[in-house]
């Protein structure tokens, strides 16, 4: 599972995020973008990929989240 994390100091508001994922993405009236859904099926996650890649500020990212494990 992947999750999306924002750098909302970063977020210039250029919708290009919001163009590509509308179902993830959107663009307030503050110029700050907001993540509508963090966690991306597998299915999805071509288009939220091309979002954080073409972020020009680079405030998107995309972090495994690995399942938790026992330690051994
Ligand atoms: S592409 Fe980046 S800078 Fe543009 S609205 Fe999305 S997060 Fe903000």
């Amino acid at each position: 599972m992947s999750r999306i994390a924002l750098d909302g100091e970063r977020c210039v508001g250029s919708g290009a995020c919001e163009s590509l994922a509308p179902d993830f993405f959107e663009v307030g009236d503050d110029g700050v973008v907001t993540v509508l859904r963090s966690e991306p099926a597998d299915d999805e996650l071509r288009d939220v990929e091309a979002a954080v890649r073409t972020c020009p500020t680079r405030a998107l990212d995309l972090v495994s989240e690995q399942p938790a494990t026992a330690a051994g």
